[in-house]
């Protein structure tokens, strides 16, 4: 059985996190952040060092390693009855981050929906990256030089997946807007 998913897309910085957790309190929805799963690895864990060693340099996470961690998650959150597959829809945020990725997940997920979230002011994309850093103590994004690399993984690597995925499913949503409209503009999709 596939999971019934939407996918938050968008660069980093752009507000895929902001939405995904509004979004995961609403009944019926599941938001995963694969991040947020690589953040709550022990920092002494095998793949919590190959974590911190390529986010610190703004680079992705080998797909094998993410993958696994990824399935596990969301084998955990099914067990422990966070996750009712069948009945909730998967907002995935972070995840598929390549093609290669999408490649590997596509007999696991039923994508309704890809939620472009783009930002086409680079500069407050940093701003707010920044912010973060210092709010919530990421270390990936603490250092410029590390921050105009991740943006350009982004282009290099993760835009791609939109074509992956093609133009019948995937909406663009201004993400230099308000979260509140951001929102509005999302549900306005999905319902
Ligand atoms: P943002 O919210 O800024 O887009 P994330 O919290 O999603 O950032 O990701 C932080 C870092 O975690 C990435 O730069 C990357 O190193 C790693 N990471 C997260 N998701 C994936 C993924 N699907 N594949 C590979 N690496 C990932």
């Amino acid at each position: 059985m596939k999971y019934n998913c939407i996918l938050l897309f968008g660069a980093p910085g752009a507000g895929k996190g902001t939405q995904g957790k509004i979004l995961g309190v609403i009944p019926h929805f599941f938001h995963c952040a694969c991040g947020d799963v690589f953040r709550n690895l022990r920092a002494d864990s095998d793949l919590g060092r190959l974590f911190i060693d390529y986010s610190g340099k703004g680079q992705l996470v080998p797909d094998e390693p993410t993958i696994e961690l990824w399935r596990q998650f969301i084998d955990n959150s099914t067990r422990i009855g966070r996750f009712h597959p069948g009945q909730d829809t998967l907002v995935l945020d972070g995840i598929p981050r390549n093609v290669r990725q999408a490649e590997i997940l596509r007999d696991t997920l039923d994508v309704k929906g890809v939620f472009y979230l783009k930002s086409v002011n680079e500069e407050k994309l940093v701003e707010r990256i920044q912010r973060r850093a210092i709010k919530e103590n990421r270390l990936d994004d603490a250092n410029l030089d590390v921050i105009r690399g991740r943006l350009k993984v982004y282009e290099q690597e993760t835009k791609p997946v939109l074509s992956f995925y093609g133009n019948q499913i995937v909406h663009q949503i201004n993400a230099d807007q308000m979260p509140a409209k951001v929102l509005c503009d999302i549900l306005g999709f999905l319902i």
